[in-house]
């Protein structure tokens, strides 16, 4: 069945470069002229003539056929608009956005599956998706998952069922940093005419999952895309006729559940897209140089970038180079206690970043991921996963001079006892 086109939600891919397609959207002017676009904060729309009111609502006449927009849980042209940035950067056919990355998540896997589908899923996964599919998907909708390790192909082949609907993954997971091969997951997918979805909230730019044959692409903006730390949001790509059916008004899970973007904050993320590249970059190039740095010394250092990593040529060959290896480095300080004295030390005393979950943002953000984001998961599946009790996550930022921050980094692994002290 592979090739046959049965799954609507089969890719539909828009070669090129992601910097380029953005630059090539048509530019959306402001009201008033503006550069910006303006927001559209309504909540409802004007119809002109009463007699289209039934076409209009069966989704038959929207604003590019005479038509206009319905109300604000269904499409709102400013959300719109950060959702075609994102179908550019992803080089998908369509995207909207949602109120969060878990929202977009569940819209996207429930756009795919049905009572008694099933799931096969990484065994890593951000701890909320793992809740999602472990506990919740399972309890109140029929729909159950067989998490295996992604990096073993054989075992991902085998868990697939005549009832397996979707193949899931992150692009890099979460926190181990590995890097799945895309493109035999989307082979093993595809024979089964199960729809490939890739969380790339870890690696936007650097890995276009689409490009490697993922069918749907979720993230959470409130992470890289945002850059700011100050929005919960997400967002989910894929072919017009799959996003268009998230909008459905009797199943669409955008529309029915209603985990609406408010547009005011679909008008702020969509004005940092255009640098996100840039900030990227940079992400990219310290997290290299403190993973080279910090294995240099000893540190138990994991960084897709470093050559002894598992995945270090496979990542090369998915990546766009000029964005590096990413901004999530972790290093494992043996017990959970020096984990987390260097943590304090890193914060209270050299105010190198903060102890905080999330990723992203512009300062450096560190936890300890078996005690946080990966809280939901019990202890067997942590050991499992490999996800140490000292595995620090670190999302590297920009702020400051890269020197200064490694001297800030230096002094506290030596306190800690990470490292010998320097002469
Ligand atoms: C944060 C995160 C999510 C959830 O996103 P929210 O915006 O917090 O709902 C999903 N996947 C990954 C990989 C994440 O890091």
């Amino acid at each position: 069945m592979s090739d046959s086109g049965l799954n609507p939600n089969r890719r539909k891919r828009t070669p090129g470069d992601p910097v380029e397609r953005l630059a090539e959207l048509r530019h959306e002017f402001g009201e008033h002229g503006g550069v910006n676009m303006s927001i559209e904060a309504s909540t409802t729309f004007t119809v002109l003539e009463a007699g289209t009111m039934p076409e209009i609502f069966q989704g038959r006449l929207g604003p590019d056929e005479g038509g206009c927009f319905l109300y604000g849980r269904h499409f709102n042209p400013t959300v719109f608009v950060l959702g075609r940035q994102l179908a550019a950067l992803e080089g998908a056919e369509a995207g909207y956005c949602a109120s969060s990355g878990l929202a977009a998540i569940s819209a996207a896997l429930l756009g795919c599956l049905e009572h008694g589908d099933h799931i096969v899923a990484s065994d890593t996964l951000y701890g909320g998706t793992w809740a999602m599919l472990a506990e919740f998907l399972p309890a109140k909708c029929g729909i159950t998952t067989t998490f295996v390790d992604v990096t073993d192909l054989d075992a991902v082949r085998s868990a697939m069922t005549s009832r397996t609907k979707v193949l899931y993954c992150e692009s890099l997971t979460n926190p181990t940093l590995r890097v799945p091969d895309l493109s035999e997951l989307s082979t093993i997918a595809h024979e089964q005419d199960s729809t490939f979805i890739v969380d790339n909230t870890f690696t936007p730019l650097v890995i276009t999952p689409i490009d490697h044959g993922a069918d749907v692409v979720v993230h959470s903006l409130t992470k890289f895309i945002n850059g700011a730390s100050d929005f919960i949001a997400g967002a989910v790509v894929g072919t017009g006729e799959f996003i268009g059916s998230l909008m459905d008004l009797h199943v669409g899970p955008l529309m029915i559940l209603g985990p609406t973007m408010d547009p005011q904050v679909a008008h702020s993320i969509g004005l940092r897209v255009p640098h996100l590249p840039i900030r990227m970059v940079e992400h990219s190039r310290r997290a290299m140089e403190f993973a080279t740095r910090l294995q240099a010394l000893g540190v138990r250092t994991v960084y897709p970038g470093l050559s002894d990593h598992p995945d270090h040529e496979r990542f090369k060959t998915l990546a766009r180079s000029e964005y590096g290896f990413g901004g999530l480095i972790t290093i494992d300080a043996g017990t959970r206690e020096r984990a987390e004295r260097l943590m304090e030390d890193l914060q209270n005393i050299e105010g190198f970043g903060f102890m905080a979950v999330s990723l992203g943002y512009f300062d450096t953000l560190m936890s300890c991921s078996a005690s946080s984001t990966s809280s939901e998961m019990d202890d067997d599946s942590l050991d499992a996963a490999g996800i140490s009790p000292g595995l620090v996550r670190m999302s590297i930022g920009f702020t400051g001079s890269l020197e200064q921050r490694w001297n800030q980094f230096e002094r506290a692994l030596e306190r800690c006892g990470l490292i010998e002290a320097s002469s």
